[in-house]
């Protein structure tokens, strides 16, 4: 398990429910989704209506299933949660559906993982509040037309492309979720802080801040490990050395990267010179399988313009150099 993945953990989701905002005053940015959502909430609730469905597009850790419950809440409605990998047959998806109450925000994570008859069976139930329960095998199967209450469906996905048009289309509002400012990270750092009771200063929360790679969830669970480290080291007290110190303890740098992303980019620069050089040997250079690099190590190097992946294999860019204090080697000079 590493401090710096965007998927939560164990202990994350027990702490978790006390640092999540319940409204959407206490969200902190996301001003685009905010304005927006509040906007439809808002007309829903004037019209007596139950709220459109929403579509909620970004990268784990961002507050998708946070802003649902403020959804619900907002409406004064009960939630329902569920994922599309917990969907296996169109029959769950009935059984959840036919149970709900009227108005009810029913949150599906991942819902691009859905299976193809539970998606289909969803189309209908998102347009007509309707599904049709197939009874029995064969030819003699028969649909049972079954009313639903109208509800909300929340959906979350890590990309809204993956989903099929037919899906995405017949949701009334999608809301795409960016990575967090830093600014905006101090601020979740500073709440959560004051819900945990624990001290912290503006300079101690814009170590962190820095540090958490655009995500509330990793701003969070960086903050506990820093705890830890004042109560043992300091007076429980956080400030800028505090915080730098602990994060180093866990290997956690300056720009977020941890021990993973610093091996693949230092063997990048210092055994192939910078690149390009292909995936497989990458990965066998520092003992990694080619997915870890791939789909764990690369998304965020390359995001923070270190890394570039051309046709031609991985190429380091000249701030990866300056970010591992290397000097990149000097080409074509006579
Ligand atoms: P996943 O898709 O991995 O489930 P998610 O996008 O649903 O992630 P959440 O579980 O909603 O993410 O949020 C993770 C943590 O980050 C929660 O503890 C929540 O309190 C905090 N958080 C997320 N967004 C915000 C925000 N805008 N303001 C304050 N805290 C936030």
């Amino acid at each position: 398990e590493r401090l710096v993945q965007a998927d939560a953990d164990g202990e994350d989701t027990a702490v978790e429910a006390a640092l999540r905002p319940k409204d959407l005053d206490e969200f902190v940015g996301q001003e685009k989704v905010r304005e927006q959502l509040d906007l439809v909430l808002k007309a829903a609730r004037a019209r007596g209506a139950t709220a459109d469905h929403v579509l909620l597009s970004g990268a784990p850790g961002l507050g998708k299933t946070t802003l649902s419950m403020i959804i619900a809440a907002e409406m004064g409605a009960p939630i329902r949660i569920t994922s599309g990998p917990a969907i296996q047959h169109a029959g769950d998806l009935a059984a959840i559906l036919s149970s709900l109450q009227e108005g009810e925000v029913l949150f599906l994570d991942e819902i691009h993982r859905m299976s193809r008859p539970a998606e289909e069976m969803l189309y209908m139930a998102m347009e007509d509040f309707r599904v049709d329960v197939i009874v029995g095998k064969g030819p003699g199967a028969t649909a049972i037309p079954l009313e639903l209450p109208p509800f909300t469906l929340v959906g979350a996905t890590t990309r809204a492309g993956l989903l099929p048009p037919p899906l995405r289309d017949r949701f009334g509002f999608t809301g795409h979720m960016e990575f967090y400012a830093p600014t905006e990270l101090e601020r979740v750092i500073h709440r959560s802080a004051r819900l945990l009771d624990v001290e912290i200063d503006v300079d101690g929360a814009a170590e962190i801040a820095g540090r958490s790679r655009g995500t509330p969830r990793i701003a969070n669970r960086l903050l506990r490990r820093v705890r830890d480290y004042a109560q043992v080291k300091a007076d429980g007290r956080i400030d800028r050395p505090v915080a730098a110190a602990a994060l180093g303890v866990y290997e956690v740098d300056a720009r977020g990267l941890d021990r993973l992303d610093r091996a693949v980019l230092g063997a990048l620069l210092k055994l192939f010179g910078g690149g390009p050089v292909g995936l497989s040997t990458l990965a066998v250079a520092v003992g990694e399988e080619r997915e870890t690099v791939e789909e764990v190590a690369e998304p965020f190097l390359v995001r923070e313009g270190l890394l570039a992946r051309t046709p031609r294999g991985r190429v380091a860019t000249p701030a990866a150099w300056a970010h591992l204090g290397l000097v990149p080697p000097q080409h074509g000079g006579k």
